[in-house]
């Protein structure tokens, strides 16, 4: 097993998740297992107790772990499931090291900061890489060298090295600024940076240079004297329009065979052909499709985030480049609806309407009046978790006459409680106990005839991920049925509604899970698909 550490340089997001992920194309390309690990310097056991907006997106597992987004970058890469050793916080190897110190598992001795710390990393990184028997196993330490948080995580990344000389390689990604008022590319803030990891006691054996520009000769030059890295060893990563074209655009570095080259191994040809094909697709510029998304993580101060939603972003991205479109992207923001319900009628301009996953009030009924006005006008609709429980009160609302309908996370006393907390969530709620016990990860769920859905698989029984604590509620399953919503999808198991669709109109689909986690480029999620391709019609 090999260990390539992934460090950054100068400032954070720079792109050293997709650096790392692209990293990991290249070498799965020539033929090798890969796997690949974030580890977020945080106290945060996970990222599931974190707000969106400052964090990001909260991806999660097949096995049902919240974690960081680049998990999802790593996943959609390399076209590979990663498991729960895959994901490291500081909170979560002080939660584990504090565990087996009470189970008497250090067996009376003294537990220390160092080496137990660095000790319990090292150990989840060779269990991640054993259970897939990776031949590569990549490790992206969160943040930039210097930092406080994440000394004991390079300390570790020390350590391995030492005990397996050979099999350890250090890549810094770094930032190398072109300030307009001096119009050059600065390479020293590189130059400290390497001087930090120095420092650290590790010596990067490449560095990957991002900036707005590629690196010439005597920028190239400069870094490898300063650095103490071959020029070869230097990779120039200048800005890209899609992010798919980063594994190709190292690749005509020669980026992998340096690898090889670098642990002893033979250089091999890399594969991207299908990547190449992808790229191919989104740079000849098809047809638009312009794609409305209604959410409320995306505004911070004077910017707007698009991270919190990465994962469905990914997934229009996929599924409109299978349909050869572009897809173009509007954030709408749920609460415009509430003061200016005007504003709707602007949902025409789409081609389709998507309403992600969400917790809280804040702009829940812009939301049902969105989706109200997809329904009624015919604009193909796809909600996604909290989007399916606002369509089932929508149209428990408007179509059944409930008045009062709603879900149980708004207000609990309401009459209606169409979706409402499910039955083994009830007791962890009222114990405070939030971190990591929503219903989390990969269910069954059966998928019934004649639906938009089962079409669209091409099957009957599938397998997704979730993320929530509420539920349609049973009691209201025959009302709403009756009046024209259709059960597509069930949980037999626990006998829940994991998707609804509508009659007579041409795409209103909605899902309890969240189908984003899974698409991946090179296979774009099937509901999606059949959404854009709606979307296409209209
Ligand atoms: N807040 C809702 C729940 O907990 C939906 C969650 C989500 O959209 N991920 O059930």
């Amino acid at each position: 097993m090999k260990f390539v550490f992934v460090a950054g340089g100068v400032m954070s997001g720079i792109g050293k998740g997709i650096a790392t992920a692209s990293i990991g194309r290249i070498l799965k390309s020539k033929g090798f297992k890969v796997t690949a690990i974030k580890i977020d310097p945080y106290i945060n056991v996970d990222a599931g107790t974190m707000n969106p907006i400052e964090h990001g997106e909260v991806f999660v597992t097949e096995d049902g772990v919240e974690c960081d987004q680049d998990v999802g970058n790593y996943e959609r890469f390399l076209d590979e499931n990663i498991y729960t050793d895959n994901y490291m916080t500081t909170g979560r190897v002080y939660q584990s090291v504090i565990t087996k110190e009470r189970n008497l598992e250090y067996h009376g001795k003294c537990v220390e900061v160092v080496p137990d710390i660095p000790n319990e990393v090292i150990a989840t990184i060779k269990r991640a890489g054993k259970k897939v028997k990776a031949d590569f196993i990549l490790i992206e330490i969160g943040g930039t060298v210097g930092e406080y948080q994440n000394m004991l995580f390079l300390e570790a990344a020390r350590m391995l090295k030492i005990s397996h000389p050979k099999d350890v390689l250090f890549i810094l990604v770094s930032y190398m600024p072109v300030p307009e008022i001096i119009g050059e590319m600065k390479t020293k803030p590189t130059q400290y940076a390497v001087r930090t990891l120095n420092s650290a006691g590790i010596q990067p054996d490449m560095i990957l240079a991002r900036s707005i520009l590629a690196l010439d000769e005597p920028r190239k030059k400069k870094l490898s004297q300063f650095c103490n890295v071959a020029p070869e060893d230097i990779i120039s990563a200048p800005d890209v329009a899609s992010i798919y074209q980063v594994p190709i655009n190292f690749e005509k570095e020669h980026m992998g065979n340096r690898i090889l080259k670098k642990f002893g191994l033979k250089p091999r040809p890399s594969n991207l052909a299908d990547w190449e094909a992808l790229v191919k697709i989104i740079t000849n510029s098809p047809k638009p499709v312009n794609i409305g998304i209604v959410g409320k993580y995306f505004e911070s101060g004077k910017f707007t985030l698009t991270d919190s939603y990465i994962s469905v972003l990914e997934a229009v991205k996929h599924a409109s480049f299978a349909n050869d479109r572009k897809p173009n992207i509007t954030w709408i923001s749920a609460e415009d609806f509430e003061k200016n319900e005007s504003s709707l009628e602007n949902l025409n301009q789409f081609d389709g309407v998507i309403v992600p996953g969400g917790f809280g009030n804040r702009g829940v009924e812009g939301k049902i009046k969105a989706i109200e006005y997809c329904r009624k006008n015919n604009i193909p609709f796809f909600g996604l978790c909290l989007g399916m429980q606002l369509a089932v009160i929508e149209f428990a609302r408007h179509v059944c006459d409930l008045k009062d309908a709603t879900s149980a996370e708004f207000n609990k006393k309401a009459k209606h409680l169409v979706i409402d907390v499910m039955e083994d969530q009830k007791a962890l709620l009222k114990e405070k106990k939030y971190g990591a016990t929503m219903r989390l990860g990969s269910y069954d769920c059966q998928l019934a005839p004649d639906t938009i859905s089962k079409k669209a698989y091409g099957a009957i029984d599938i397998t997704e991920r979730h993320r929530h604590r509420y539920e349609l509620n049973n009691a209201y399953r025959e009302v709403l049925q009756k009046q024209g919503m259709i059960m597509a999808g069930l949980n037999k198991e626990k006998d829940l509604v994991e998707i609804i669709e509508i009659k007579n109109h041409p795409f209103f689909v909605a899902t309890q899970f969240h189908p984003e986690f899974k698409s991946r480029p090179l296979h774009p999620h099937p509901l999606f698909l059949a959404f854009i391709k709606a979307a296409t019609k209209k």
